[in-house]
């Protein structure tokens, strides 16, 4: 067994151990350094690589690990991805260099499934509209939609998307999804109705997107997705910015094809302060907050902690993904 006393780790989820102080002392008191994100955001590739020499573990945040930063990586045997998406990781890279990557697949789904339904309620209700013109004096009266009997489609049916199938189930809504690899058995247990895309797309009234970024799936929605789909429809993006084409988006919701949108996740992120979305009224942002809650963190930090000190140890982790 490897000597853990030895080791350095870096720690980059700016929100690593904040409601569970036990893991960062776990830690500590594990490796000889535990050198932690001070930044207070992800890290771009260049400064992974300023990080990166010396380091022997990795517990990473939404940092961009791509080949240029991997090639500081002179002692790195894993890297423990907090959170499930490895879109911005260099797979490829990191296998050549024999760094093992993990995920915590399930730890966040939860949370994200709820943001997804505050999402789609917020829109619903015109929430965003009504708080604002009450603060600015008015008594408005706004017309709102019920989810009850609306056609709620969700892309991706996987841990999130089965989260939020299973709660949208009380609202008496019809749930259909679209999924390449259908898991039949929880469908049929949760009455969602797998579809074919094109039926999911022009059918539903709320689409809710979670599905992984892949070389097949960027851009994914595209002007002619948003063109299928219902005028007044609603979109919700809790996965990954790379997914939606924004500036589609963006003429979609201007034209008034779509009702409006939900969006956690960015094409760039953070957004530039002039993108539009930021400000049209029918637009309920968050900055890809999906997975901060005391819940997801806590198991994001306590799965990544084990997954990084198992590969350390020299033990197989239980979640690797390449
Ligand atoms: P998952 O792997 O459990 O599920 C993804 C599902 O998408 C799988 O069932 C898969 O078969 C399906 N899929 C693959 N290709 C598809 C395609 N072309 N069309 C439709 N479905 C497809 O992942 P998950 O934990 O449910 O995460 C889903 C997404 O949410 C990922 O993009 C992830 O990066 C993102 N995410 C976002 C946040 C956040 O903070 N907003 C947090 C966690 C995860």
């Amino acid at each position: 067994m490897n000597n853990l006393k030895t080791m350095r780790v870096l720690v980059t989820p700016t929100s690593y151990g904040r409601h569970n102080p036990g893991l960062k002392e776990e830690l500590e008191s594990s490796v000889d350094e535990v050198i932690y994100n001070t930044t207070g955001k992800p890290l771009s590739s260049q400064q992974v690589a300023e990080l990166l020499p010396g380091i022997d573990g990795y517990i990473a945040g939404l940092d961009y690990i791509d080949r240029s930063a991997l090639a500081f990586a002179d002692k790195l045997k894993v890297i423990a991805r907090y959170g499930v998406g490895i879109d911005r990781v260099d797979l490829t890279a990191a296998t050549q260099k024999d760094i093992i990557v993990t995920n915590t697949p399930g730890a966040n789904s939860a949370s994200v499934a709820e943001l997804a339904l505050t999402m789609m309620l917020m829109l619903a209700r015109q929430i965003p509209v009504a708080t604002q013109e009450l603060r600015e004096g008015e008594w408005p009266r706004l017309n709102g939609l019920s989810l009850e009997e609306k056609i709620i489609g969700i892309i991706g049916l996987g841990a999130i998307g089965k989260h939020l199938a299973k709660r949208l189930a009380s609202f008496n809504c019809k749930i259909i999804a679209y999924d390449p690899y259908p898991d039949n058995g929880f469908a049929e247990k949760n009455s969602v109705g797998f579809a074919n895309i094109d039926d999911v797309i022009t059918s539903s009234d709320f689409i809710s997107l979670h599905l992984p970024v892949l070389d097949g799936t960027r851009h994914f929605v595209n002007a002619s997705f948003l063109d299928k789909m219902k005028t007044g429809a609603f979109l919700i993006n809790t996965s990954r910015g790379e997914i939606v084409d924004e500036s589609a988006l963006i003429l979609a919701l201007k034209s008034g094809k779509l009702g409006g949108a939900g969006i956690d996740a960015f094409a760039k992120e953070p957004p530039d302060a002039d993108n539009p979305l930021l400000s049209m009224p029918n637009v309920v942002c968050t900055p890809h907050i999906g997975a901060h809650t005391d819940g997801a963190t806590n198991n994001m930090g306590r799965m990544a902690l084990v997954e990084c000190l198992r590969v350390l140890e020299g033990k197989e982790p239980k979640f690797r993904v390449n």
